[in-house]
């Protein structure tokens, strides 16, 4: 949709953001947040319902977007873009009410008469944009639209240009099933995104990585608009040698080369020590085989990279170490095999920046002090693994490191619990979403005090 100079008399009503310069968008966008119909509960649950629907009804769109953006598997499509972000309105629908209901506080202070009452309300924000990444395109910019939605918002949707099938059902499709002088979808990539960043919106939500963070940033910050990021890193996965290696590796090898290690909290690299190395890349090995079958170029449930300079990117890092197993690959077809990499330094390419496609080093290390000292001498990451049965280690990794979140015994399932705030620290972002800590994100808890006149 994005360049093509469509009137206003052409435009369909549902197209209408598309169509518009960003300031009139946001204007519009805007007007509809003061004429102030979206802060009432029965329309967030309409919204929220009608996302629904869309997912319901859309789901086999979605996974032949999906397939042809990224090759995604039929049950990685469903799963992760389609029953997460259901799972994630549902737990909202359900408890919005509670979420929403004013909190007291203790009046504790001094020279308040009988009867003072002080407590916090959460107020919408107004506008907020989102600005999603293509490697799960549909999940993160619906989840987050359903967290700024259910919090009495307006939302402009900024779909990733990197992911086209899907960014562009989405802009097909969100206008048919929701408010449209409350949301729209504005298509596009640096141009479009530079142009809306100029505007004045009440929140910025941004994921992705952290080089484009910094423009959003700088670009908020001329507003004083507040931001959540959203960011990436490398996740270590730190493997004890009391650990079930078997079940690890499994584990390991599900979480990591699902969506082709495309995802942001995958498992980075694995720390452990040399026996436990030994081990494991046996184990690594059966784990690969026993998920995509011996030749997983041929298996449906493997990804492919969804460009060619990420191609270039990793092939570029197959040679940072010893391979296990995997390192075939195939341009025309964006395939990389999963590949795990043993042997390799600190300084080796492939642990120089975070990863995001089907490679697994691992980095040897004599003990959990070496293993500490590793992480806590990079920048703090997304997600932290442990695996182990000992509970000092789990003590000592969850005190003495520093992430965004820490996952002991299965990688990437904290996202899966909508109770649980899901954000970074420090590189990896800064906020969090998902469930309760969506609408604290896209609201102000309001300081309110009520004192008697008699
Ligand atoms: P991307 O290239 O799709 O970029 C994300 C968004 O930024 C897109 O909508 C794009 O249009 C916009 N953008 C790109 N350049 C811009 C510019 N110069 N100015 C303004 N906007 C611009 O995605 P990506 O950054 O390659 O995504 C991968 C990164 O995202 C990885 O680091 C990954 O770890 C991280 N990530 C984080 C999460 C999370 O939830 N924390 C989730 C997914 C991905």
């Amino acid at each position: 949709m994005t360049g093509s100079p469509v009137t206003s008399a052409e435009a369909p009503a549902a197209a209408a953001g598309a169509a518009e310069a960003p300031a009139d968008l946001v204007a519009r966008l805007r007007a509809t947040f003061r004429g102030g119909r979206t802060r009432s509960l029965d329309w967030r649950a309409q919204q929220l319902w009608k996302l629904r629907t869309l997912l319901t009804e859309h789901r086999a769109d979605l996974a032949a977007a999906l397939h042809a953006d990224l090759g995604k598997s039929e049950a990685e499509a469903s799963g992760a873009e389609v029953d997460f972000p259901i799972r994630e309105i549902d737990h909202t629908l359900e408890h919005l009410e509670e979420w929403l209901r004013p909190r007291p506080v203790a009046l504790s202070a001094e020279g308040f008469p009988a009867g003072s009452t002080a407590g916090t309300r959460y107020d919408p924000l107004g506008v907020v944009l989102v600005i999603a990444p293509w490697n799960y395109p549909a999940q993160l910019l619906l989840v987050p639209l359903a967290g700024a939605l259910a919090a009495g918002n307006t939302v402009v949707a900024k779909p990733s240009e990197l992911a086209p099938a899907t960014s562009a059902l989405l802009a097909r499709l969100l206008p048919e099933y929701l408010d449209n002088d409350a949301v729209a979808v504005v298509e596009g990539g640096v141009p479009e995104t530079t142009a809306l960043l100029a505007q004045r919106f009440d929140h910025i939500f941004y994921t992705g990585n952290g080089t484009v963070g910094r423009i959003v940033m700088r670009a908020a910050a001329e507003h004083l608009t507040p931001v959540t990021l959203e960011l990436g890193g490398k996740s270590p996965a730190f493997v004890d040698r009391d650990a079930d290696v078997t079940r690890t590796a499994q584990r390991l090898a599900r979480a990591k080369f699902q969506n082709a290690g495309q995802t942001c909290v995958a498992p980075d690299y694995v720390l452990t020590d040399p026996e436990t190395s030994k081990a494991l890349q046996i184990a690594l090995a059966e784990a690969i085989e026993e998920l995509y079958g011996p030749d997983p170029a041929a298996s449906p449930a493997y990804g492919r990279i969804v460009n060619h300079r990420h191609f270039d990117r990793l092939t570029a890092l197959l040679d940072s170490g010893r391979t296990v197993t995997g390192g075939a690959h195939d341009r025309a077809q964006k395939y990389i095999a999963p590949t795990v990499l043993a042997d390799v330094g600190a300084r080796s390419p492939v642990m120089q920046e975070e990863i995001f496609g089907p490679v697994l080093p691992i980095v040897e290390v004599a003990d959990l002090d070496e293993a500490i000292a590793f992480i806590n001498d990079r920048d703090k990451p997304l997600a932290l693994y442990g695996f182990t049965e000992n509970e000092a280690t789990r003590r000592r990794l969850a005190t003495e490191t520093s992430s965004g979140g820490l996952g002991f015994g299965m990688p990437m399932a904290h996202l899966r619990v909508p109770d649980l705030p899901f954000g970074g620290v420090g590189e990896s972002g800064m906020g969090a979403y998902h469930g309760p800590h969506s609408i604290a994100t896209f609201s102000h808890r309001k300081a309110m005090l009520d004192v008697p006149l008699t």
